[in-house]
């Protein structure tokens, strides 16, 4: 099943297209890694999905037009540089979760005690639930991270988009963090957009790569990516790939 189908996509800031004649199609339990240079779209790119960003062209959800999709139940989202919560924040670790339903209710949105079990899960499924009643701001960044992914994942997304979630977080955090998105791919079969500047560290845990810079350049399996002449001529005649695969 397609999850994402997006065709002939351009996104224009004043009049400048930042990217343009984008078609892709993501399929149910892909793992994609978006990569590119500095300024190559990537952020564009998730902000047309989330429908943050105008754009031309057209982007289907689960075979629906995005106008008449709901896209905050369908998607988890964790963004880049989330600002870190401060020492004297005033919520718990589990409160910080629950409040991902909010995206699923109507005004005046009351959280039900269902609500909590369904943040209880998800924090069991990410090995948190020992923080559950921790204040969030007394975490550390690794485990504040955590909780914000439970927080996407709380009222079950089909996929879960990831914008550079690692950049705030020390190598072993980093790793700690793309196990458990890889295991919610592999296990709770959940798929994952995830966008990094960093082609290794993608390479490793993503099963299809998107190399975007204003358009895209390679769409495909990282052993694809690794091979490809295209993609070789593009980092600069002569240089080969490294793949290291775990
Ligand atoms: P990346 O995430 O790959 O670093 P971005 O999507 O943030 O790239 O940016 C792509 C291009 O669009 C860049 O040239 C950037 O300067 C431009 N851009 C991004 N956001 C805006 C904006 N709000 N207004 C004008 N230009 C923007």
């Amino acid at each position: 099943m397609k999850i994402i189908e997006v065709k002939n996509l351009i996104v224009k800031y004043r009049g400048v297209p930042a990217l343009s004649g984008i078609s892709f199609d993501v399929d149910s339990s892909d793992y994609i890694g978006v990569v590119g240079p500095n300024g190559s779209g990537k952020t564009t790119l998730i902000k047309a999905l989330l429908g943050l960003a105008p754009y031309e062209g057209e982007i289907c959800f689960l075979g629906k037009e995005f106008s008449s999709f709901t896209k905050e139940k369908h998607a988890g989202y964790l963004p880049q540089k989330m600002s870190f919560f401060d020492q004297r924040f005033p919520a718990t670790a589990i409160e910080v979760v629950v409040s991902g339903m909010c995206c699923c209710k109507k005004f005046p949105k009351r959280l039900s005690s269902k609500d909590y079990s369904a943040a209880r899960e998800a924090m069991e499924i990410l090995g948190i639930e020992d923080l559950k009643g921790r204040p969030i701001g007394r975490l550390s960044g690794g485990q504040q991270q955590r909780v914000l992914l439970a927080r996407a994942l709380v009222h079950h997304p089909e996929i879960l988009i990831l914008d550079e979630p690692t950049v705030a977080l020390d190598p072993k955090s980093r790793d700690a963090f793309y196990l458990t998105v890889e295991k919610l791919n592999k296990e709770k079969r959940v798929t994952i957009f995830l966008v990094s500047h960093d082609v290794e560290s993608v390479g490793k845990y993503a099963s299809k790569l998107l190399y975007l810079d204003r358009e895209i350049i390679f769409y495909g399996t990282f052993d694809d990516f690794c091979k490809s002449e295209k993609m070789s001529n593009y980092f600069g005649a002569g240089q080969h790939i490294i793949c290291h695969r775990h």
